[in-house]
C-alpha cells in the first residue's frame, strides 16, 4: 500500500493553535468486524492493535486533571476491544458524556449481541456509520451484506429509545462520498436519509454528518493508484474556506492511540504526526504532569480536508 504522508508534510496550510481540550478521542484499536476501502484506519478483521485497560485508566485520570467532560471511543471498532464495557462503565460514573462510533454490523456479529442494549443502558450517545442510504452503493465502499446488517441494528437502536424524541439516546449517522469528491450540503442530505430510512425501514435518527474524506491510508493509497491523488488533492484546496479554521477540531480535541500517545486529531494519528507539531512522541502520562497539551498543531495537506466547503470533523459538517 503506498503512503501519501510523504507528499503531504510539505504544505502551505495555516499555522493553528488549539484554544480549549473539552474531548478526549480514544482509539481502541485496529481491530473491526469489515474492511473498508475509504478506511483511513486501514483497520480490518486481522488487526491485533488494540488499547489496554491500564491505558484507558490513564486516558480517565488526564480527563480529571483536566477537566475533560467527553470521551469519544473510535476504532476500528471500539466494541471488540474486550475492555471496552469497563472503560464506558468507569466514564459514565464519573459522570462523562461518552460518544461510541460504531460500525452498526457489528451488533450482527456472534459475540457481540450486548452492543445495543450496553449502550443504552449506559446512556452512550450512538454514532452510527451508514455511508448511503442505497443497499448498492454501501456494499460497494463497505462489502456484501453490510447494507442489510446496518439497517437491521439501527432498527434495533431505535427499538431500544435511540434516536426517539425524549429517550435521551441520542443516535447520529455518518455519511461519508463513495469517491474522490466533497460529500453534499449536509442539511439536503439529512433531510433525504431522514425521509428515505423512515419511509422504507421505519427508522429515525438524530442527526446527520458528512465527513469528507480524508487523502491517508487506505482512501490516499486507492488515490494514488487510481492516478485521482492529484485531481483530489487540488478539489480541496479550490475548496478551501478559511471561516473553518475556527471550527476544526484540532482546536478542542486530542486524539489518543491504542499505546497512549497524543495526536492533534484521528488523522495525524494515522500518519504518525506527534502532538504540537513537536519531534518528541507526547503520552498520556506528560498531560497528567502538564498543565496542558502543547498549543501548537500538526499541519499537512490533508488538513485542506478539513476545510473544504462546508468544512468536515468527526461531528460532521462545521458550518451546520
Ligand atoms: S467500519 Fe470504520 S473502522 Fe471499520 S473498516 Fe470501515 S471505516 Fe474502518
Ligand atoms: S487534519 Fe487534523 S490537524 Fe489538520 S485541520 Fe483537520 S483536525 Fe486539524
Amino acid at each position: 500500500m503506498r503512503d501519501t504522508l510523504p507528499l503531504l508534510v510539505d504544505t502551505d496550510f495555516p499555522r493553528i493553535r488549539r484554544d480549549r481540550l473539552d474531548t478526549l478521542q480514544l482509539n481502541l484499536g485496529y481491530l473491526c468486524n469489515i474492511a473498508c476501502v475509504h478506511c483511513h484506519v486501514a483497520a480490518g478483521p486481522t488487526r491485533k492493535e488494540l488499547m489496554d485497560r491500564d491505558t484507558m485508566g490513564l486516558a480517565l485520570q488526564v480527563a480529571e486533571r483536566h477537566a475533560i467532560r467527553t470521551l469519544d471511543l473510535t476504532g476500528g471498532s471500539p466494541e471488540m476491544n474486550p475492555h471496552f464495557r469497563w472503560l464506558v462503565t468507569e466514564a459514565r460514573s464519573r459522570d462523562m458524556h461518552v460518544m461510541d462510533r460504531l460500525n452498526p454490523t457489528i451488533m450482527r456479529e456472534p459475540g457481540y449481541e450486548w452492543v445495543g442494549a450496553f449502550l443504552a443502558e449506559h446512556q452512550v450517545e450512538a454514532i452510527a456509520s451508514l455511508p448511503c442510504y442505497s443497499k448498492e452503493n454501501v456494499d460497494a465502499q463497505r462489502g456484501n451484506g453490510v447494507f442489510e446488517a446496518s439497517i437491521s441494528a439501527l432498527q434495533e437502536l431505535n427499538t431500544l429509545g435511540y434516536g426517539q424524541p425524549g429517550s435521551g439516546l441520542a443516535l447520529n449517522l455518518v455519511y461519508n462520498p463513495l469517491g474522490a469528491s466533497l460529500p453534499p450540503s449536509q442539511a439536503a442530505l439529512e433531510a433525504d436519509y431522514k425521509r428515505l430510512l423512515a419511509d422504507e425501514f421505519g427508522i429515525v435518527f438524530n442527526a446527520l454528518f458528512t465527513i469528507t474524506n480524508m487523502p491517508i491510508k487506505r482512501f490516499g493509497a486507492v488515490l494514488l493508484a487510481k492516478g485521482q491523488y492529484e485531481d483530489y488533492m487540488a478539489l480541496l484546496r479550490d475548496a478551501y474556506r478559511a471561516e473553518n479554521l475556527k471550527n476544526v477540531m484540532c482546536r478542542s480535541l486530542v486524539s489518543v492511540d491504542y499505546q497512549g500517545y497524543l495526536y492533534d486529531c484521528d488523522f495525524n494519528q494515522m500518519l504518525g504526526m506527534p502532538l504540537g507539531g513537536t519531534e518528541a512522541r507526547p503520552h498520556l502520562r506528560n498531560l497528567l504532569e502538564a498543565d496542558g497539551p502543547p498549543r501548537g498543531i500538526s499541519v499537512g495537506g490533508h488538513c485542506y480536508g478539513c476545510t473544504a466547503g462546508q468544512g468536515s470533523c468527526c461531528g460532521g459538517a462545521l458550518d451546520a
